[in-house]
């Protein structure tokens, strides 16, 4: 199997070699430009290794979490100490399977796979239950700092051990005073006087694996530095110590700890990467998270879905199933619909990045640097997709439950722990407010400090796309309703951000709720266009279930009406927020002119779309 597992790796390396440098293949590109359908890659072109990959993380979930879980009654809870046995018992089973070794090198014992495939798994990790956030800082945020930025010295002496899962990783970057102003940490590393080694003093909080990990990637401050430094500490380092478990909300099954270093002493070697290089570090790993949490969103949110509609064709009243009721398929048939959207952002970003790496490979840049500039570019559509799967999950656990009735507030359903479980993905990896305000402060930074992305160029096209959706008779193509609503979407983001930066100049960035507003418009423009581009693509292949597609389509219109609905609300908003008089009124005129629905049903397209999902028994796309 293991073997089976590692050609891909091997199989992607050599196609890599071939791609050519892409001007599309750019962060913040999708709000300026089109992208061709056949650029983005969609999920039915998984291949077969990949598939395995999704198929035996899906065995594994099922087999030594799900079923156990419907046979205990009752969630593990890493507070007592029979189930942290079972944790970690379920961490050597995965490594031993190689799954703890996803994102490392082959040359360091792990599977080498590319983002893409690494995303791949972790939206099949989200089967595993709060087990998803234990293996995801180990295969991610734990670990991928030493893979990404580590000397050979340190990979070989701490990723096989990683890889086999004989070592727990763990990332501690958040402080009592420091969570989202994370570079404010107070913690200190000070350089002993032979330069052997570092003393660290401070306090970390919210540590994931803390409880048992052997290994800490650690951010600190060495003397009056601007910017935090990374550290590898071992659980064993005099002077290190551990907090009790955390009493949480949810993700009980995962550890959570504070971890404190009193005068704990840190051999120099192990300083990651250059001093006061640790803040970047800290960002591009979360940069690199937050697609994975996205896609840990969109898994989940599927696997509620199936089992809503597993319940609502077995659960009658009034005699007849409450699946045949038009209240239960407008749930079902929308969040069908948001979960094929999102996944499909989820899966063109992660897609992007490979393609960012191999062109920067192929350029001459080192693995290492290439691996972690790809992510770095495309931190706008990363916090998007953050932001987009965390509220997904949300929303789809939170309507399971309802679809269940009193059912889905019974402990034994295991509804209750998933909506439970759900809330914390709109904290870490970054606040969803945080990342509404990146999206939005990254894109204006590199349009008007690096000019990497031309904004006010793009905007120069918005009259002419005024005029075209007033003219009567201009020419129309299948999709070219969808087409408008998408460069509406886009086009409203960039006029109310031109009006607005006009207005209030420099000043914007700290109005806060305006900027949110903007970034919600802009999020919807990166989703509505990424499903129209793979409904588009798949349009392309005769090979496929044609009636599925049909649905496919319908999900596609749907997001897409609800999005310009949501982008519509939005942008009244913002304009109320700042602009006044004439200028109110002509921006409305503006926004409404660009944001004009598709012509559709939704109803009928929610009761069609639910009816597929019902009649295959689960979310089948
Ligand atoms: C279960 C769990 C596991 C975790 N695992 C880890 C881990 O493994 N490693 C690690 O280092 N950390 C971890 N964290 C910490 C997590 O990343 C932080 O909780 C998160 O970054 C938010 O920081 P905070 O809790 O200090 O909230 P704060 O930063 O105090 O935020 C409080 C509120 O203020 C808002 N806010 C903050 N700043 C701004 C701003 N500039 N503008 C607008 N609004 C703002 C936030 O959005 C939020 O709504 C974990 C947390 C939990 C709960």
């Amino acid at each position: 199997m293991q073997q089976a597992i590692l050609e891909p790796a091997e199989a992607q390396k050599q196609q890599t070699k071939s791609i050519a440098p892409n001007p599309r293949v750019k962060g913040g590109y999708f709000v300026t430009g089109d992208t061709p359908p056949e650029e983005i890659f969609i999920t039915e072109e998984w291949n077969e290794e990949q598939q395995m990959i999704a198929e035996m993380v899906t065995e594994f979930c099922v087999r030594e979490i799900q079923e156990p879980f419907f046979q205990r009654g009752r969630e593990l809870q890493v507070t007592n100490e029979a189930d942290r046995e079972e944790v970690l018992a379920l961490l050597k089973k995965a490594g031993e399977l190689g799954l703890c070794g996803v994102s490392v090198p082959e040359a360091y014992g792990g599977m080498g796979l590319d983002f893409k495939t690494n995303t791949l798994f972790s939206k099949a990790m989200a089967g595993g239950f709060s087990f998803a956030t234990t293996i995801g800082a180990q295969t991610s945020i734990g670990c991928l700092p030493i893979v990404y930025y580590g000397t050979q010295a340190q990979k070989e002496k701490y990723l096989p051990g990683i890889a086999s899962g004989a070592l727990i990783a763990a990332y501690a970057l958040t402080e009592p005073e420091a969570g989202s102003d994370a570079n404010s940490g107070k913690t200190t590393a000070t350089p002993s006087a032979d330069g052997s080694h570092y003393l660290l003093n401070g306090q970390k909080v919210w540590i994931t694996n803390g409880g048992f990990a052997d290994v800490f990637i650690v951010f600190a401050k060495i003397e009056d530095d601007e910017d935090l430094s990374a550290f590898i500490v071992e659980r064993q380092f005099e002077g290190f110590s551990v907090g009790p478990e955390e009493k949480k909300m949810g993700i009980k099954g995962s550890s959570t700890v504070q971890i404190y270093f009193d005068n704990c002493i840190v051999p120099s070697e192990n300083l990651l990467g250059a001093r006061a290089g640790g803040f970047k570090i800290a960002l591009n790993i979360l940069n690199g998270g937050r697609i994975k949490a996205g896609a840990g969103g969109v898994g989940g949110a599927q696997l509620s879905l199936t089992k809503a509609v597993q319940y609502a064709i077995e659960r009658q009243q009034f005699g007849q199933p409450i699946a045949q009721f038009g209240a239960i398929q407008y749930k079902i048939g929308d969040i069908a619909s948001q979960a094929f959207a999102c996944e499909a952002a989820v899966f063109r970003t992660a897609d992007l990045i490979d393609r960012k790496e191999a062109e920067l490979r192929a350029a001459g840049v080192s693995e290492n640097e290439a691996k972690f500039k790809a992510i770095r570019e495309f931190a706008i559509e990363a916090s998007i997709v953050k932001v987009k799967g965390s509220e997904l999950v949300c929303y789809a656990s939170d309507e399971t439950i309802q679809i269940h009735g009193g059912m889905g507030y019974a402990v034994e359903t295991g509804l209750e722990m998933a909506y439970r479980d759900a809330r914390i993905t709109k904290i870490y990896e970054g606040t969803n407010e945080v990342n509404r305000l990146l999206s939005v402060g990254e894109l204006t930074k590199r349009a008007l400090k690096t000019k990497e992305v031309d904004l006010v160029g793009a905007g120069k096209k918005i009259p002419a796309f005024l005029l075209r959706q007033i003219a009567p008779f201009y020419p129309r193509t299948r999709y070219s309703d969808e087409e408008s609503i998408v460069q509406g979407l886009k086009n409203t983001f960039l006029f109310l951000s031109g009006m607005a930066g006009r207005q209030l100049g420099k000043k914007m960035i700290d109005e806060q709720e305006l900027v949110l507003l903007l970034s919600d418009i802009l999020a919807e423009a990166y989703v509505a266009e990424s499903v129209l581009l793979k409904v588009k693509k798949l349009e392309g292949r005769a090979d496929l279930d044609q009636e599925k597609l049909a649905v496919q389509r319908q999900m596609m219109q749907l997001y897409l009406y609800e999005a310009l609905a949501r982008a519509k609300k939005a942008a009244t908003e913002a304009i109320a927020s700042f602009a006044t008089g004439y200028r109110k009124s002509l921006y409305r005129l503006v926004v409404n002119t660009m944001l004009k629905p598709n012509d559709i049903n939704p109803k009928q397209l929610r009761r069609n779309i639910a009816g597929f999902v019902i009649e295959n028994k689960e979310y089948c796309f």
